[in-house]
C-alpha cells in the first residue's frame, strides 16, 4: 500500500505530474530543449518574485548549496545556522576549502538581523548563507529584518536556502535582495527529487567572475553562461523528464494563484499548530513558525516510531525529529499539493491512535 507522505520532502506527487515524466525524450541540444527550459525559467521567475536569471541543476538542492558558496566566496562565508540544514552549509564550505565561520543558535530560535550585522561588521565576509525555512526545527527565519541589515553591506552576496519553502510561502527574492535563492523540486513544488533551482543575481554573476576555482559541474557561472550562449540549455545532459513535469506543474501552481497557494499552506499550518498546542508544544516561538512544516515537541514522551508504524498501516507517514531530536520531536509537513482535507484526515487518524 502506498503511504501518503506528510514528511518534509519528498512530498506526495500528483499522478498526472508523475505521468509527465514519462513523456518521450528529446535531445538536449535541440530547439525544443531550449523552448522547454526557457518556459520553465519564465514561470519560476514569477514564483520567485525575481527578474534575475533562473538556473536549473540536475542534482538535489544540496548541489546548488555547494555551487553557491563555491562559486561566489572569495574572502569568507558567514554561515548562519538554526539547525541541521544550516550546519550542512558549513560542512559544504569546509570540504571545499572555503574560508567560513558558523554562527549557531539554539535549535528552535532564529537568526536575527542583529547577529548578521555583528558578523558582517567585522569585514571578514563577502558572502552569507541563511536558511529561510529550517526543516529540522520547523522554523522560518525573519528574513525581512535580515534584508534591512543587508542594505548596509552591498558588497556581500546573500545566499538563501529556501528548499523547503519556495512555492509554499511568499518569498520576494528581489525585494529582499537575495542574490542566490535555492530550492529543490521535491518539497513545496510537488515533484519528484532530482532537480534543483536557484535565482542568480547580476551581483552574484559579477562575483563569480572573480572566483578562480568554482568547480565544474556545480559552477553557477557555467550554468548561467550556457543559458546565454546556447539559448536556455544545460552544460551536460539534464533530467528532461523533470523539465516536462515541472513545466506542467508550474502551470498548475500559477493557475491556483500564488496567493491562494500560500493561503492554503497557512491554513494547513494553523490546523496542525492548533493540534500541536492542544496536545503537545511547538518547538519554535510563535513568531517564527514555519508555514510548510510543523515541528512538535514530544512533551508526552510518546513512541514516535510506534505512532508512525500504526499510521503506516493506515496509509500515512509523518516524520520523526531530525538527527539529535529524533525522539524529542516529530514533524508534520503541510506542503505542495497537500490540502486541508488531507491534513484533517491525518490528524483524525493520529487522534484515534493516540486516544485524544
Ligand atoms: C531538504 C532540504 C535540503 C536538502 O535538499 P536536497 O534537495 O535533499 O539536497 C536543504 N535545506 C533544507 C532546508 C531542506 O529542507
Amino acid at each position: 500500500m502506498h503511504k501518503k507522505l506528510f514528511i518534509p520532502g519528498p512530498v506526495e506527487v500528483r499522478q498526472d505530474v508523475l505521468e509527465k515524466m514519462a513523456t518521450p525524450m528529446i535531445g538536449h541540444r535541440g530547439k525544443a530543449a531550449s523552448i522547454l527550459q526557457r518556459s520553465i525559467s519564465e514561470k519560476l521567475k514569477t514564483v520567485f518574485y525575481t527578474q534575475e536569471e533562473i538556473l536549473l541543476s540536475t542534482s538535489s538542492g544540496t548541489g546548488l548549496m555547494e555551487g553557491a558558496v563555491r562559486s561566489c566566496t572569495i574572502r569568507g562565508a558567514a554561515i548562519f545556522s538554526v539547525g541541521a540544514f544550516g550546519d550542512r552549509w558549513y560542512e559544504i564550505a569546509k570540504c571545499n576549502n572555503i574560508p567560513a565561520d558558523i554562527f549557531k543558535v539554539e535549535w528552535g530560535t532564529p537568526t536575527t538581523g542583529k547577529m548578521v550585522d555583528e558578523a558582517l561588521a567585522t569585514g571578514k565576509y563577502d558572502l552569507i548563507t541563511i536558511t529561510h525555512n529550517e526543516t529540522s526545527t520547523g522554523l522560518m527565519n525573519p528574513v525581512e529584518e535580515i534584508a534591512e541589515v543587508m542594505k548596509k553591506y552591498p558588497e556581500v552576496i546573500w545566499c538563501m536556502d529556501a528548499v523547503s519553502s519556495m512555492g509554499g510561502t511568499k518569498i520576494e527574492v528581489d525585494k529582499l535582495g537575495v542574490d542566490i535563492c535555492i530550492t529543490s523540486t521535491q518539497k513545496c513544488l510537488g515533484l519528484p527529487a532530482g532537480l534543483a533551482i536557484c535565482s542568480f543575481s547580476k551581483k552574484a554573476i559579477e562575483r563569480a567572475k572573480l572566483v578562480p576555482f568554482r568547480g565544474a559541474y556545480l559552477d553557477l557561472l557555467s550554468l548561467y553562461d550556457f543559458i546565454q550562449k546556447k539559448d536556455y540549455q544545460y552544460p551536460s545532459t539534464p533530467s528532461v523528464a523533470h523539465y516536462y513535469a515541472l513545466d506542467f506543474q508550474l502551470d498548475r501552481i500559477l493557475a491556483e494563484g500564488l496567493e491562494n497557494r500560500f493561503a492554503r499552506h497557512i491554513e494547513m499550518a494553523e490546523y496542525v499548530r492548533a493540534w500541536g498546542r492542544a496536545h503537545f508544544e511547538l518547538l519554535p516561538a510563535d513568531n517564527y513558525l514555519s508555514n510548510t512544516v510543523t515541528t512538535i515537541k514530544n512533551t508526552r514522551g510518546i513512541d514516535v516510531g510506534a505512532l508512525n508504524k500504526e499510521l503506516g498501516a493506515r496509509g500515512f507517514e509523518i516524520s520523526n525529529g531530525y538527527g539529535k531530536m529524533k525522539d524529542k520531536t516529530f514533524r508534520i509537513a503541510h506542503m505542495a499539493d497537500c490540502t486541508l482535507e488531507d491534513i484533517k484526515e491525518l490528524i483524525s487518524n493520529m487522534d484515534d491512535i493516540l486516544g485524544f
